[in-house]
């Protein structure tokens, strides 16, 4: 198989019938194409649908998930059971225009591992055109990656970069700097976007809370994933020395300076606090090496082998 495309659906219905025509009028007839369309436990009647269309295209198949988990899980079902060289994803909204798929393959020829689409014009509500600005710079200022558009559904990958990566949760947001991290080359084409035509947008505004907390943990898994103790042991350090500083502070007023304790009850128990917090953040980062260890001896850091 040439070519895997991965297209994520979820209460997608009305769209379905102007997706296969487009569909099926760019790669009906290439049979090194594969089409797999997730159904992420819709409750409509998307997989019904999805079922009598499918009927005429021997390599176009679909996976149904026990219940809506999420685009990033969705994806992740798609890369583990593709086939193809090179894997696209795209959205099943008709937002995406399946066409982009050849002009984004034609940049990854040139030599990236990935590449990304990007809706300069992009055809959404203000709201989520500023939001999606604010996003995206905060992870251009942040993980060092020239990308302006880091959620357009519309990708594509080589076969090696799919296999490294794990999503879940919101994570599906971040896919370039995931690979990014891992020194895999991303590049950005502009690609025509559409509006929304039938059904709404899966994600209200609990997407930016989400997205934050999420690109949180991308940022920290990407610097300290290897030494977590570094990060919470410096953390706890600070915290205990903190509190000793306090408390030495106390025993100078009352031993030195001849005040009681009574006076100083507030220091006493913030130094206090402080130190026990510290002691914890430091088992947590050791917490963090016993499961790093595990990982380094499941030895999954190598990319290939060369005879
Ligand atoms: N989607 C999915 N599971 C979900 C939510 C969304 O598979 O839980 C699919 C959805 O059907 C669409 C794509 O992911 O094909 C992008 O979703 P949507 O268009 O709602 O996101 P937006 O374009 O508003 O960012
Ligand atoms: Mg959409």
């Amino acid at each position: 198989m040439k070519l895997s495309i991965i297209i994520p659906m979820y209460n997608e219905q009305e769209s379905l019938d102007s997706l296969f025509v487009e569909l099926s009028g760019l790669f009906s007839q290439e049979t090194a194409t594969e089409i797999i369309f997730i159904n992420d436990g819709s409750s409509d009647n998307t997989l019904n649908i999805l079922k009598s269309k499918i009927k005429n295209y021997p390599t176009w198949s679909i996976i149904n998930l026990y219940r809506n988990y999420g685009k990033s899980v969705a994806l992740q079902a798609g890369f583990d059971n593709s086939k193809g060289e090179i894997i696209a994803t795209m959205d099943a909204d008709l937002q995406d225009n399946p066409k982009e798929i050849y002009r984004l393959i034609e940049e990854l020829d040139r030599g990236y591992d990935v590449v990304s689409g990007w809706k300069k014009n992009r055809k959404d509500p203000l709201e989520k055109k500023i939001a999606s600005k604010i996003f995206n710079f905060f992870v251009r200022v942040f993980s060092g990656l020239k990308i302006h558009d880091s959620n357009c559904g519309i990708k594509v990958f080589k076969r090696e970069v799919t296999e490294m990566l794990t999503l879940y949760g919101g994570r599906h947001r971040y896919i370039p700097l995931l690979a990014h991290q891992k020194k895999f080359l991303i590049s950005e084409v502009v690609v025509d976007h559409r509006e929304r035509e039938f059904g709404i947008s899966k994600y209200g505004v609990k997407r930016y809370s989400d997205g934050f907390f999420d690109f949180l943990t991308i940022l920290f898994l990407g610097k300290y994933m290897d030494r977590p103790l570094h990060f919470f042991g410096s953390l706890g350090f600070i915290s205990v020395l903190l509190g000793i500083g306090i408390e030495s502070y106390v025993l100078y007023l009352k031993y030195i300076l001849f005040d009681s304790f009574q006076q100083h009850i507030a220091l006493i128990i913030l130094g206090a606090i402080l130190i026990i917090v510290g002691l914890q953040l430091f088992t947590f980062g050791l917490m963090g090496e016993l499961i790093v260890n595990k990982k380094y001896k499941d030895r999954n850091y190598i990319k290939e082998i060369i005879e």
